[in-house]
């Protein structure tokens, strides 16, 4: 029998806050209820704000994140038409997958793991295309399975320099309402989220933020992939009342509700200075044990999830195991070809410097139990620094 809480350092689900978990607590309500529009609509119009989508507007599935992938392509793409993608890690891979299975005609530039989406290449490709027949760009914002965020503003401006009518579609599942997101400012035409990474709710929703470019895009005559559940007809029709095609999880929105609530109460650029700090404290950690991450360089760095490359001769996936039976703790795993080598810690969500001491000094005695020739104590000492350098440099220990 284990005692006290489980630690949970995955990069989704993430810890939901207390206060969240209390507002899903309710008896089964009425969907169709005259007043849960007064619920519903406030949602929208918050999921806006957190999305920086000032004109188009959000559809909430109940699905995890891969529906909404699903649902980005099917609304707005043809079968056969041209899509510029990247790979470089395992979501950025799935999305390529499955842009290929709806029967899109795929250029997927696959990029060395630990880096994110390749400008040059995306530039040579856009330039090329003068006859527009690329229909949809996509950037995978946070790659999840590396550590990795890219520039989507950089592929924003390389469309807009060479006039192309592109959709730019994004993933922003472990990005969004955590690291810095501009739908409006960038041009983001369909961005994907998912409910239980930034959001901090349980996996089983899914977020669409469109621009009305992606909304005429699926009203055109062009004819577009077969979609039913996810079709955005239907959707819109009844969401503009406040309502839904089918039975929502209408508790799930009291959970949503509480969410928003708490990220706009803390301040959305406060949450993400709040990230960078919390992922630049574990980063030294992981530095000041001798660690390396799976991002090759500091400009592709994740402040939701770092990837930690284990030492020679060490099994990541034993490491994971010591942490979890021993020690209470969830890691990441590596995943596909990082498998065995790397383990990964998730700090996005509701978490504070504290937790992510702990996530290193767990880290730490799972290494040391599997073998690895580390310092106990060198990763949880330079984070500490580091916090603590980071207040003091803030003025907030002046003024509390
Ligand atoms: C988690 C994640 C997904 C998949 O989301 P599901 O909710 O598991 O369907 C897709 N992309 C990225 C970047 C993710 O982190």
């Amino acid at each position: 029998m284990k005692h006290g809480i489980r630690q949970l350092f995955i990069p989704g689900p993430t810890n939901v806050p207390d206060k969240v978990r209390r507002a899903m607590n309710v008896p089964m309500e009425d969907q169709r209820a005259p007043d849960m529009p007064d619920l519903t609509l406030s949602l929208f119009r918050d999921l806006k704000r957190a999305f920086k989508n000032e004109t188009g507007r959000v559809f909430m599935f109940p699905s995890s994140g891969t529906g909404a992938w699903e649902a980005a392509i099917q609304n707005t793409l043809a079968p056969g038409d041209k899509v510029l993608m990247s790979r470089f890690g395992q979501f950025s891979h799935l999305w390529v997958e499955m842009a290929k299975r709806l029967g899109l005609d795929v250029n997927a530039i696959d990029v060395e793991w630990g880096a994110g989406v390749p400008l040059d290449a995306y530039e040579a490709a856009i330039a090329a295309d003068t006859s527009h027949e690329i229909r949809a760009v996509f950037v995978t914002h946070n790659e999840t399975a590396t550590g990795v965020t890219s520039d989507v503003a950089g592929v924003r401006k390389l469309l807009d320099s060479h006039s192309h009518p592109a959709l730019l579609f994004v993933d922003g599942v472990s990005s969004i309402a955590s690291i810095d997101f501009r739908q409006e400012e960038w041009g983001v035409d369909l961005a994907v989220a998912g409910s239980q990474k930034g959001f901090m709710l349980p996996a089983g929703m899914s977020f669409l933020s469109v621009s009305e470019k992606a909304l005429a895009a699926n009203r055109d005559n062009r004819e577009k992939l077969p979609r039913s559940y996810f079709g955005f007809t239907d959707m819109i029709a009844m969401n503009d009342q406040g309502y839904f095609p089918y039975t929502p999880p209408t508790q799930f929105f009291h959970g949503l509700r509480a969410s928003l609530d708490l990220l706009f109460e803390e301040g959305l650029e406060n949450v993400f200075a709040r990230h960078y700090r919390l992922a630049e404290g574990v980063r030294r950690g992981i530095a000041g044990l001798g660690l390396n991450l799976v991002a090759v360089e500091r400009k592709w760095y994740s402040d939701t999830v770092s990837a930690i490359t284990v030492p020679d001769g060490i099994d990541a996936n034993q490491v994971m195991k010591i942490a979890y039976h021993r020690y209470n703790t969830s890691f990441g795993g590596g995943l596909a070809r990082l498998g065995g080598r790397v383990f990964r810690i998730g700090h996005l969500g509701d978490l504070n410097e504290v937790m992510c001491l702990g996530a290193l000094a767990s880290a730490e005695i799972s290494l040391l139990d599997a073998g690895a020739k580390i310092t106990p104590g060198a990763g949880v000492a330079a984070a500490q620094t580091y916090y603590r350098e980071a207040h003091e440099a803030d003025g907030r220990l002046a003024a509390e």
